[in-house]
């Protein structure tokens, strides 16, 4: 969860009036394509990252996009924090979805699991983080194990947040931690087209500040509200957005507990639907806060 306050109203204005009827179409087109995914025969096994290599679609087994395990970086106990790659790694789109960066808000790694061995649509790879906060999420904390709020980590208007020991404690500097200069080094290597960060208990899909035909259309698709639900210092969501250009990255606030495995399929559809959509993100808004990422990160913290 990350209220925080309210967030600045004024980069509304950078969203052209004119884009209305331009969401509009790409919402009918998000609607036609979750028809076509509908059917999506994905694995049902949520347990572990080695369902999908031991449990290949039988009926698809021959053309199987092929999947790869990334060690992307160590957690502060030294856990790897591992992505699974569904397709060409260097696929000219490519979106990233991370099941847990809090580590007590794990339900999205269901979804990133589920999504192990799903077929991307062509041109598209999936890289599938399901904790980008292994000792965190492991432990069930919302932090990790140096007690810093990996959300609050981000070069992006870094600034101490409380204490250590507090529940938004940010470190004592921007990308302190060895998991946010992770992220940062995969979202750079990598670029992700479209990141999707699972968060709970909200229950929406936050007005993220990137692309909002895609967050909207994600919303709709899983029945979720879409609002803008605060930005915060420090967010990882905020830096990819402010400094990514031609990228998006969103929050999906998922309510409370664990996911049904019919929920996690519908996220799953959604996820797969946006990829398919063939979006780099030309009717997007200029990014927010015109922010430029800092040749020394750690540098940039006040
Ligand atoms: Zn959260």
């Amino acid at each position: 969860m990350d209220a925080m306050g309210d967030g600045e109203t004024g980069r509304r204005a950078l969203r052209p009036a004119n884009q209305r009827w331009r969401a509009s179409a790409a919402l009918v087109l998000l609607g036609l394509v979750a028809l076509a995914t509908s059917g999506l025969d994905l694995d049902h096994d949520d347990r572990g990252q080695r369902a999908a290599a031991t449990h290949p679609l039988p009926a698809r087994a021959a053309s199987a996009p092929a999947r790869r395990l990334v060690v992307v970086g160590r957690s502060v106990l030294g856990r790897p924090i591992r992505a699974t790659v569904v397709g060409d790694p260097a696929a000219p789109r490519r979106l990233l979805a991370v099941g847990c960066i809090h580590g007590d808000e794990p339900a999205g790694e269901a979804i990133t699991r589920r999504l192990r061995s799903a077929r991307p649509p062509r041109g598209v790879a999936l890289w599938l983080v399901d904790a980008f906060n292994p000792d965190g999420c492991a432990a069930g904390t919302r932090q990790n194990a140096h007690g810093v709020d990996l959300n609050r980590n981000s070069p992006w208007r870094w600034r101490p947040i409380d204490p250590p020991g507090g529940t938004y404690y940010a470190g004592p500097r921007a990308l302190s931690e060895p998991e946010s200069r992770a992220l940062v080094a995969l979202v750079r290597r990598v670029r992700p087209t479209v990141t999707i960060w699972y968060h709970q208990h909200a229950g929406l899909v936050d007005d993220s500040g990137g692309d909002r035909v895609l967050e909207r259309g994600y919303a709709r698709l899983v029945g979720l509200p879409f609002r803008h639900y605060g930005d915060q210092p420090g967010s990882i969501t905020g830096w990819q957005d402010a400094t990514s250009r031609g990228t998006t990255a969103f929050v999906v606030e998922l309510p409370a507990g664990a996911l049904s495995a019919r929920a996690s399929a519908r996220h799953a559809a959604a996820v797969l639907a946006l990829a398919r959509l063939g979006r780099p993100l030309a009717l997007a808004p200029p990014p927010r806060g015109r922010l430029s990422a800092p040749a020394t990160p750690a540098g940039a913290s006040p």
